[in-house]
């Protein structure tokens, strides 16, 4: 129960309205060590609650402040623009019983509008860094009273290359009192730097390692011969699979364009985004998806961070993602909080390795699935196909009946553990990560 952690009742108040009843793993191990006012080091999944644990202690440090609001107090920082707005929405979701009031500082919004409300302090600030050290830079942004920061993604940050400029914003803040940091993995050298440059003696909880992520959500792949012949399969999951909504990943924006295209060819209520689209389109996109206006998403990894829609239950990997985290980023959409949901991975030749690797990554081995009605000619690369079990690759007898299981009724291969204990091992295989982050898509 939330009512277990010490929280100010007006913020009590907004849980029970959210109709959050129980705490998720990563609020019960988090909240309360951020109420002391710890360094927090975290690491869990996309999906998994972590808004409201950093949220929820962060509101309550400001909820009593007597002073007038002359000061922004908290900051936090985010990897995109979409993650920003959410978590300005749950901001103001839990504090609306409060006057705490929220603002949101990112690319592609008006610089002078942003001026104007930063003149007005906000007592919380959520941004991407690059604008919000151009609005530093411009005079615009005084960060000496900030008494909490936030870092969220910042496995993703880093990726992004923002490094330089989270620390350059942290150092901006040299009177706070807490850092709080999330990411989704554990990450590697750039993040351990960053955690001992930012963080004074975190304590560092590990829930849920890396190959456990995404419980909620059935992986599967498909061999394709060709884009093409992707692209029939495409059609195929979205005639015949159940969903509510989906995701279809592309790495580039040419395919994402010539996917959407297709769909709505096909008379589909779909949409596209990435980088290309502007601010306007990117919202409008999201919106319909959260509104079921579209059901289906065609995106580039731009819209992997941050999208909370409800109903998400389908991602097709059109093109596999360039690394693991990446991987984990673009599932992290489905299967969220407990629900269950199914991503597929369609893998040419070209994907193989790449898919594997990723396996390894994660320590599981995606369900190899067959389609017979778009199957093609490819089934993986010859020498794994012979050595069939140890890696994976079933028998043809196992592909019919697991295309039928699979065709016929969803099934998640593990249960979601809402309630898993915190996991202290990582131990990842080494995977190259994609760094810095091809201009964004
Ligand atoms: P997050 O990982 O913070 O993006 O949260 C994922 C989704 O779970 C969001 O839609 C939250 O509103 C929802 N959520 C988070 N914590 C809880 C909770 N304790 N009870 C019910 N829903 C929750």
């Amino acid at each position: 129960m939330f009512s277990q952690f010490a929280l100010h009742e007006r913020l009590l108040k907004a849980v029970a309205e959210l109709k959050f009843v129980e705490p998720t793993p990563v609020q019960a191990a988090a909240i309360p060590l951020a109420l002391q006012g710890r360094d927090l080091r975290v690491t869990a999944q996309t999906g998994s609650g972590k808004t409201a644990a950093f949220v929820l202690p962060m509101l309550n440090r400001l909820v009593d402040l007597k002073q007038k609001r002359v000061e922004i107090r908290a900051l936090v920082l985010l990897p995109t623009r979409e993650l920003a707005q959410q978590t300005l929405k749950e901001v103001e979701r839990f504090s609306q019983f409060t006057f705490i009031k929220a603002g949101l500082i990112t690319g592609g919004e008006d610089f002078k509008e942003q001026a104007a409300m930063l003149r007005k302090v906000p007592d919380v600030l959520i941004g991407t860094p690059g604008r919000l050290l151009e609005q530093l830079n411009a005079g615009n942004l005084h960060l000496e009273h900030v008494q909490v920061i936030v870092l969220d993604e910042a496995d993703r940050m880093l990726d992004m290359g923002f490094a330089e400029d989270v620390e350059r914003l942290c150092n901006e803040c040299p009177n706070r009192e807490q850092t709080m940091l999330f990411s989704a993995t554990t990450g590697g050298a750039g993040l351990r730097d960053m955690i001992g440059k930012v963080l004074k003696t975190p304590e560092h909880l590990m829930l849920n390692s890396v190959s456990q992520l995404a419980e909620g959500t059935r992986q599967q792949i498909i061999t394709a011969d060709h884009n093409q012949h992707k692209e029939q399969i495409v059609q195929w999951l979205l005639q015949n699979e159940t969903y509510d909504k989906a995701i279809i990943f592309t790495n580039t924006r040419v395919m994402a364009d010539r996917i959407y295209g297709h769909l709505v060819a096909k008379d589909y209520k779909a949409f596209v985004l990435h980088g290309d689209k502007d601010q306007k389109d990117r919202k409008l996109a999201i919106e319909r998806l959260k509104q079921g206006g579209a059901k289906i998403l065609v995106a580039t990894d731009v819209a992997a961070r941050g999208l909370d829609v409800d109903g998400l239950d389908l991602v097709i990997n059109f093109d596999m993602p360039r690394s693991g985290d990446e991987y984990v980023h673009r599932i992290g959409r489905t299967g969220r909080a407990g629900n269950e949901g199914l991503a597929v991975s369609l893998i040419c030749h070209g994907d193989w390795n790449l898919m594997s690797s990723i396996e390894r990554y994660l320590k599981q081995t995606f369900e190899r699935r067959v389609i017979k009605e778009v199957k093609g000619t490819y089934s993986g690369p010859k020498k794994v196909k012979a050595s069939g079990k140890a890696a994976g690759v079933k028998k043809k007898k196992t592909d019919k009946k697991g295309d039928k299981k699979v065709v016929a009724k969803r099934k998640p291969t593990a249960k979601p553990k809402p309630n898993a204990p915190l996991a202290s091992s990582d131990g990842l295989a080494p995977l190259k990560r994609r760094k810095p982050a091809p201009a964004a898509e």
